[in-house]
């Protein structure tokens, strides 16, 4: 299984203990090439209001679209972040 590190905060601590890893260690990583990862973007579908006839319309905490049916969104339909819903303690 891979798992991605991040090769400038690697090499920023290889650097801090050059003296004792040795200089090797740092041509090692910079010859690796860095993963083809993107970071994931996490937002929560946070309630605008509700009523008799929609039901529930919620906003997108990164870019504010708004939509009903957020059951049905794993990820918002306008960024792409991956969705959960509020933590808030809005007693809902
Ligand atoms: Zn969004």
């Amino acid at each position: 299984m891979s798992e991605y590190i991040e090769r400038g905060a690697l090499m920023e601590e290889i650097r801090k203990h050059i003296e004792t890893i040795g200089i090797n260690a740092e041509r090692l990583v910079a010859r690796f090439a860095p993963a083809d990862v993107e970071p994931v973007v996490r937002g929560e579908w946070q309630k605008v209001y509700e009523n008799t006839t929609f039901g529930a319309m919620y906003r997108c905490s990164i870019c504010g679209e708004t939509t009903f049916n957020v059951e049905n969104y794993k990820y918002c339909p306008k960024c792409g972040a991956h969705m959960s819903m509020e933590r808030s303690g809005s007693g809902e």
